[in-house]
């Protein structure tokens, strides 16, 4: 996609489609604005990027709908001097809006393969406050906690302990919950002085959060 007219449409109909959705947050949109979603997808849906729908990427997996990418990041409230941990790198577009909102990005995916394609994007872009990572996510990273802000962008069966007990007094965590293949909820959890408070922010639909780092083939 070459003409520079349609280029600008497609960039305004995606804007007008976060803002439609709930993505109020000035912040975010510049975010979202910036970043071209279009690097994070390959192949045959490359062509329907800045649409607000999911698509297929490598391993199976998939790069989530812009808006609920632009929901869960207004949710987290991130400051300049957060410290960010994602779960669940997959395309690595959701770690790159993260990036241009906080001071560092955590992000790991238990499939290297979508870790080094990721890398290969946040390379390109010039993106340098990203560390990716192949890890099992749902232990967090113990090395690196406590964070400010912790997203998961596969479904939980509950928020994982491990990630509850690395997310700072004052911080936020987003995590959709269910059972996989059903409707989940994307839950909000604050951690105050004495526990964590909840609240639930609508239905979703992601992958499952699964055991484990991937086999090479898998
Ligand atoms: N945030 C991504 C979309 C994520 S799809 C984006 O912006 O494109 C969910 C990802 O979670 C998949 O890539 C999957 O491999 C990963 N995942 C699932 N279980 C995991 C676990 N236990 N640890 C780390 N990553 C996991």
């Amino acid at each position: 996609m070459t003409d520079p007219d349609l280029v600008a449409e497609r960039k305004m109909q995606f804007l007008f489609a976060l803002r439609s959705r709930g993505v109020t947050d000035q912040a975010v949109l510049s975010a979202m604005e910036h970043v071209d979603r279009g690097l994070f997808v390959r192949g045959l849906f490359a062509e329907r990027a800045y649409e607000d729908t999911p698509l297929p990427i490598s391993c199976g997996q998939t790069i989530s709908q812009p808006s609920v990418v632009g929901l869960m990041t207004q949710a987290l409230e991130i400051t300049p001097r957060d410290k960010v941990l994602e779960v669940g790198t997959g395309s690595g577009y959701q770690a790159a809006i993260l990036s241009q909102l906080a001071r560092r990005v955590y992000t790991v995916d238990r499939h290297k393969r979508l870790v080094m394609e990721a890398r290969g994007v946040f390379d390109a872009l010039g993106i340098v406050n990203i560390t990716s990572l192949i890890a099992d996510g749902s232990f967090g990273l113990p090395d690196q906690a406590p964070f400010d802000r912790i997203i998961v962008t596969a479904a939980a069966e509950d928020p994982p302990g491990p990630l509850l007990a690395q997310l700072k007094i004052g911080g936020i965590m987003v995590v959709p919950v269910g059972q996989s293949d059903a409707v989940q909820s994307l839950i909000r959890v604050r951690r105050t002085e004495t526990g964590f408070d909840y609240d639930e922010m609508r239905a979703v639909r992601f992958v499952p959060l699964l055991e484990g780092v991937a086999r090479e083939n898998d």
